[in-house]
């Protein structure tokens, strides 16, 4: 199994708009975070985590070529609304779009054209909508399992792949999910800043979550423009580092 991180940034984007900071007009490419996304391909499975504003430049960047199902962690815009720009990826299909029933009815919503009855064309993505329990989805080759967590007062998913594991957009994890979540090969977690904040990790509180977890290996993505990837690197403890835009993982089947 591979996993491309398409975008580690927060919702902004790395360089924010209209900011000056030594982040944002770094030089080192580390430091351009664009909005935080997974795309996982595992013998011929092709599947993203979410579908974040800047989707079209990660597919093109990374040379995405077919898709096989999509899953949802929660519909803020950063990680839904690059959803229109899958139509080259499902032409000659309906696209499986998986998530829990708030961001489907989000997705209804925000993206009420692609279920009305309109001119088709190559004008609308062809989806079709999956709500998802406490079970993993079965892909034949790959479980999918969903791991209920708090993103402030929201209910929203990570998930769950083989030795693997997804935690975007965390401010809590409730006692069940632990158990999602144990003997990972490779964890990646939100860590938004060193500094606390309502609906996501900072850099200590991840940390305390990767010493009770325990995985393998941890990477830190939905990172904003407070965090300069070397020398935030350079104070993490050895099987912890920063995730990049394009960095790819390769864990074992
Ligand atoms: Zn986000
Ligand atoms: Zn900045
Ligand atoms: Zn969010």
């Amino acid at each position: 199994m591979q996993i491309i991180f398409l975008g580690t940034g927060t919702s902004h984007g790395i360089p924010c708009i209209a900011c000056s900071c030594a982040i944002c007009t770094s030089s080192d490419p580390k430091n351009a975070r664009t909005r935080a996304s997974i795309w996982i391909r595992h013998r011929h499975l092709s599947l993203l985590i979410d579908t974040s504003t800047d989707f079209r430049f990660q597919a093109i960047r990374e040379g995405m070529t077919s898709l096989d199902a999509i899953f949802f962690t929660h519909a803020h815009a950063d990680h839904l609304h690059g959803l229109d720009d899958i139509r080259p990826l499902c032409r000659d299909k309906t696209m499986p779009v998986y998530g829990n029933e708030a961001t489907l009815t989000e997705i209804r919503s925000r993206f009420n054209y692609i279920f009305e009855d309109t001119q088709k064309g190559g004008g609308k993505p062809k989806i079709e909508l999956i709500s998802l329990g406490n079970g993993a989805v079965d892909l034949g080759d790959l479980a999918v399992q969903p791991v209920p967590i708090k993103h402030g007062s929201l209910d929203i998913l990570g998930f769950r792949l083989g030795g693997f594991a997804y935690l975007t957009d965390c401010s809590g994890i409730p006692e069940e999910s632990y158990k999602l979540l144990e003997n990972l090969e490779i964890l990646v977690i939100g860590a938004l800043r060193d500094k606390p904040h309502e609906t996501h990790f900072s850099v200590p509180e991840a940390l305390a979550e990767i010493g009770r977890i325990r995985p393998e290996r941890a990477y830190f993505t939905h990172l904003c423009h407070n965090l300069e990837h070397q020398e935030l690197l350079s104070r993490l403890p050895p099987n912890v580092e920063p995730a990049y835009d394009g960095q790819v993982l390769d864990l074992g089947d």
